[in-house]
């Protein structure tokens, strides 16, 4: 039997409300590749539109293993008991691979998992990176729509996925390790300048000279690759996400970084850019799908691209004739 329509009006007024069934209802259709439903997420997230946009945003960074989920859980953890409702998203195109996430993973973050003011959803498990990411913005929206006041979204920082959590948030954390000198050399420009906040994580017990040490170095390297400009100046500071050491600290700086940026403007520019760039790269991923499925290109490119490959016509010209099939 067919199932009945979807009311979004009642799913819209059940979200403004917090519940946490219809968010749910709401993320899942977000996340779906039907395209009715993504229609719907679409609708929903219009209808909301004048909800969102009121929590603070931060992405966070780091290789596996340096302790992300851990001070997520205990960051988050303080941040409820203050008295704050606490989203944690996830951004892992990779997780296609590997058959699922473990970023935002549930059983990785034990506290929060069972905190009734947090809400931790696992990376969205299908698709391009800039597919994952706009379901993950569209989620975030849901979320703020629903009252969730901090938004935390975690990467592991493999290929663009940091550019793109950036793009998203309103203050990028990067989360490092202690022992610098080889591990310095491995560390990605890209994340560099975009990160507002290194916090060398494990300055606990015999790490805690290494993280020093660390963050000294990272300060030398954040002041030759950092972004130039700005109201914010980036800064490092040593934390231990596991012994809840300096946890207050990291978070005042969160919080000042933000601050300043709202102060200056650059908040709501920022915000402003990145909504536009969003809408972009949803116009040009559906650009990609019609050009997937365009029959008229179909029958042309396999010989186009034998003659490109093979060398016998420049690709410039066999854009053109892309373009003329294309009616452009
Ligand atoms: P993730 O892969 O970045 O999410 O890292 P996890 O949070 O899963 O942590 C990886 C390992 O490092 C686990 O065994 C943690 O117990 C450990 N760990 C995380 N934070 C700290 C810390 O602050 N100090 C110490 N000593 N170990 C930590």
């Amino acid at each position: 039997s067919p199932r009945p329509a979807l009311d979004l009006e009642d799913l819209a007024a059940r979200i403004r409300r917090g519940e946490r069934a219809a968010l749910a209802r709401a993320i899942t259709l977000a996340e779906s590749r039907r395209a009715d439903h993504q229609a719907d997420a679409r609708a929903l997230v219009q209808a909301l539109l004048p909800e969102t946009g009121k929590a603070i945003r931060v992405g966070v960074t780091g290789v596996p293993g340096v302790g992300k989920s851990t001070t997520i859980d205990a960051l988050g953890s303080r941040l409820t008991t203050a008295g704050h409702k606490v989203a944690v998203l996830a951004v892992d195109p990779s997780s296609t691979r590997t058959g699922g996430s473990i970023l935002g993973d549930k059983t990785r973050m034990a506290r929060l998992a069972l905190d009734r003011a947090a809400y931790v959803r696992p990376s969205p498990s299908a698709g391009t990176l800039g597919g994952v990411a706009a379901k993950t913005r569209e989620s975030m929206l849901l979320l703020e729509a629903a009252g969730f006041d901090v938004i935390l979204v975690e990467t592991v920082g493999i290929g663009q996925s940091e550019t793109a959590v950036a793009d998203m948030t309103d203050v990028f954390l990067v989360l490092m390790l202690p022992g610098a000198g080889d591990e310095l050399q491995g560390i990605k420009k890209g994340v560099i300048e975009v990160a507002d906040i290194i916090a060398v994580n494990k300055a606990d017990g015999d790490g805690a000279t290494r993280a020093k040490d660390a963050a000294a170095d990272y300060s030398a390297a954040l002041r030759i690759l950092s972004g130039a400009g700005g109201a914010w100046i980036p800064e490092v500071l040593t934390i231990s996400g596991r012994e809840d050491m300096r946890l207050d600290v990291l978070w005042d700086r969160v919080v000042a970084c933000r601050d300043a940026r709202e102060r200056a403007g650059e908040l709501k520019t920022r915000r402003e850019k990145q909504q536009v760039r969003w809408m972009w790269t949803m116009v040009e991923a559906r650009f990609r799908e019609r050009l997937a499925e365009d029959p008229r290109l179909a029958a042309r490119v396999p010989a186009l691209e034998r003659d490109v490959a093979s060398g016998e016509l420049a690709p410039t010209v066999a854009a053109d004739e892309i373009a003329k099939v294309l009616g452009f």
